[in-house]
């Protein structure tokens, strides 16, 4: 597509009508020029189309200049290959059967190559600075594309200790693809639901993948961001009903606008804030900026007609702002009932419980609404007043942490007490080793990453909730996050 760009070959043309050079200086000059702008582009995804150029002009002057190129259809013998880039037409092409691992230089987690060997099944690590100096033709390496780790002419104990990685790798793999179209039940017979947290609707091309039983979050801020001013209720619509269709039936959680902390839209001019994690953000700003909130709520409601969706409030810490923000949810209700517009009259309307305060008043909260969904991302970073995003002090954010896990059941069990469904939509709902405690504190719903849904429903699959359910007493009352997870380790995940 690239090479029948008009763009691309008029200014070839040009060049070569006006400056009177040969076709190949012409095809690099105008390259060069469109890999230059890529290349300054901000956003890592454009930035990296700077490399598919750079291959398909590569290509051009090869054929061009009759000169032969490496070929790695012509791998013979099963082999890692390290370069400073691969360019995606390299790795299209490469002998798939021989080419067991890809390590480069150059690139990042979104340049094609590493979406190509990610489509592949192929390990793959970018960005190892230097590697081509250090490795040599026929060293031996072993590659760990999950920790991103490359051993180098190990010892024969490593390579057994990663042969067997391998092996249970693959075995593993092998089971959790067999989980598809299967319950996600645990051995003593409780069902969960195990649903996708998204940002676009493109994103439900992944939970069809990967049979994802719902939508547990849908985080509507990407719709804000990605754009340059505040969407309209139309383009908002069609965004949830897209989403509410492809999902049939199966529910789907949007979540009214969550903006401020770290992420921000320029174009609402957010004021600067010492404290942007404590300050005018999500439900806050939306209960200030009523316009926004009323448009978002239309759209939703209007969307409500095309499939199961269900309204929940982000980073609420208090009653008040559950009612204020049910009560103008009754107005645009109203509203769209004196204009005929159908909507979802028994709409489930739910809270994100992320703050601490929350938690711990949650018998309280459970009585305002249909459902919490935890947030572990943040409940974590104000649990234990460690800032997310910042990696000086990432040690002490521990999703094991005990004052975590107590916050945890109890919001479970105070939901349960006062009749309502209990989720959780952070990271922390996919963490293998917190799937199980979860399970034993009667969680209903675990909302993750798409590519993690299969390996959740296995684990919840192989474990019974009466064999784990006598050990909580005992985990949350260990004294550090390390002994939690060493407690786990040693006593459930075998
Ligand atoms: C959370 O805080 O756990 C969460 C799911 O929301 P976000 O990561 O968007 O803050
Ligand atoms: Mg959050």
């Amino acid at each position: 597509m690239m090479i029948e760009d008009p763009e691309f070959n008029d200014g070839i043309r040009a060049k070569i009508k006006e400056e009177r050079v040969n076709v190949e200086w012409a095809v690099k000059e105008v390259a060069d020029h469109y890999i230059s702008l890529f290349s300054n582009i901000e956003d890592e995804y454009l930035k990296e189309r700077a490399l598919d150029l750079k291959d398909v002009s590569k290509r051009l002057l090869r054929i061009l200049s009759g000169v032969e190129g490496t070929d790695l259809r012509s791998i013979k013998e099963e082999s890692i290959i390290v370069a400073e880039d691969l360019i995606p037409s390299d790795t299209a092409q490469m002998n798939k059967e021989k080419a067991i691992g890809i390590v480069t230089e150059l690139g990042g987690k979104t340049s094609h190559t590493s979406i190509m060997a990610r489509t592949l099944e192929i390990p793959a690590i970018a960005g190892v600075k230097d590697i081509t100096q250090i490795a040599k033709n026929g060293d031996f390496m072993i590659i760990d594309g999950g920790e991103g780790l490359i051993l180098l002419n190990p010892s024969e104990e490593e390579i057994k200790k990663y042969e067997k990685k391998k092996k249970e790798y693959e075995a593993f793999k092998m089971k959790t693809r067999e989980m598809k179209g299967k319950e996600s039940i645990s051995k003593d017979g409780i069902k969960v639901e195990i649903a996708a947290n998204i940002g676009t609707p493109k994103d439900v091309d992944k939970i069809i993948e990967n049979d994802g039983e719902g939508v547990g979050l849908y985080r509507t801020e990407f719709l804000y961001m990605d754009s340059d001013k505040l969407p309209t209720e139309e383009e908002q619509f069609e965004s949830y009903k897209i989403v509410a269709e492809r999902l049939e039936g199966k529910p789907v959680i949007i979540r009214t606008l969550d903006v401020g902390g770290d992420k921000d839209i320029p174009y609402l001019n957010l004021p600067e804030e010492m404290n942007p994690f404590l300050g005018y953000r999500a439900i806050r700003l939306c209960l200030d900026r009523v316009d926004i909130f009323e448009t978002q709520l239309r759209a939703l409601l209007r969307a409500s007609a095309f499939g199961n969706i269900k309204i929940m409030f982000p980073m609420i810490s208090s009653i008040k702002e559950i009612r204020d923000a049910k009560k103008i949810l009754e107005e645009v209700k109203e509203e769209l009932r004196k204009e005929n517009i159908p909507f979802n009259e028994d709409i489930e309307v739910g809270i994100m419980v992320e703050i601490p305060s929350v938690a711990v008043h949650s018998d309280i909260f459970a009585k305002e609404v249909d459902f919490f969904s935890i947030g572990t991302n943040d409940l974590i970073q104000y649990t234990l007043a460690v800032d997310r995003g910042n990696q000086d002090i990432s040690y002490l954010y521990n999703q094991y942490h005990p004052a975590v896990l107590k916050l945890i059941k109890m919001t479970i069990e105070n939901g349960h007490k006062a009749g309502i469904w209990v989720g959780m939509c952070g990271e922390a709902a996919g963490d293998e080793k917190l799937i199980p405690l979860l399970l034993a504190m009667g969680l209903d719903e675990f909302s993750m990453n798409p590519s993690s849904i299969l390996k959740a429903r296995y684990i919840i699959n192989n474990i019974s909730k009466k064999e784990i359910e006598p050990m909580l007493d005992e985990i949350l009352s260990l004294p550090t996050a390390e002994d939690v997870e060493k407690f786990i380790d040693e006593n459930i995940i075998s």
